[in-house]
């Protein structure tokens, strides 16, 4: 007989200190996101869609090294690196990415990409605004998660062909 007074006793307990918290939060204020009127506002470390980021040159910080592909659980990243050339530079490496492709219709936004990388070449930033009927459309391309340029700089370095002098002969 005593334990079960006490397991009423516990049990009133119990749902006074639910129904205390459920007061508690009467008296706040209430927060409401009026999106899409307004946009919602996000936490720094919120992971929405990629961002491919670029060094203080605009020159783009991804070399093609695959990392982040292999460390990705759903297989959504699909790359074809390519090189630098002394003519022309894309990136600050060996190789760049001449095509950087994240399927968003497999992404869990795990973030183990951005963990992987280690050039800090692939970052989430705070897009969010995907939903499509269509999946074909849900595959991005490079060209769409580049970062901007930064201002005054054209990103690509690209050299004359070297002039070879005359051999006098
Ligand atoms: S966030 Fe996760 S699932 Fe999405 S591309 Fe990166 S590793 Fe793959
Ligand atoms: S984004 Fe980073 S990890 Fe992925 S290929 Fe480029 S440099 Fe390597």
């Amino acid at each position: 007989m005593p334990s079960r007074i006490s397991e009423v006793l516990s049990g009133a307990a119990a749902i006074a200190k639910g129904m205390g918290t459920t007061f508690k939060e009467m008296l706040n204020p209430t927060l409401t996101d009026l999106y899409p009127d307004a946009p919602p506002v996000l936490q720094e470390r919120y992971r929405g869609l990629h961002v491919l980021q670029r060094d203080e040159n605009g020159l783009e910080k991804c070399v093609a090294c695959f990392l982040c592909s292999a460390a990705c659980p759903t297989n959504c990243i699909y790359i074809v690196a390519a090189d630098n050339t002394a003519q022309e530079r894309i990136s600050g490496g060996e190789r760049y990415a001449k095509i950087y492709n994240i399927d968003y219709s497999r992404c869990i936004f795990c973030g183990y990409c951005v963990e992987a990388c280690p050039t800090d070449a692939i970052t989430h930033g705070h897009g969010f605004e995907m939903a499509s009927y269509d999946t074909s459309t849900l595959v991005y391309r490079k060209e769409k998660l580049l970062a901007p340029l930064p201002a005054g700089v054209t990103g690509r370095f690209r050299l004359e062909e070297p002039v070879l002098a005359e051999s006098g002969h």
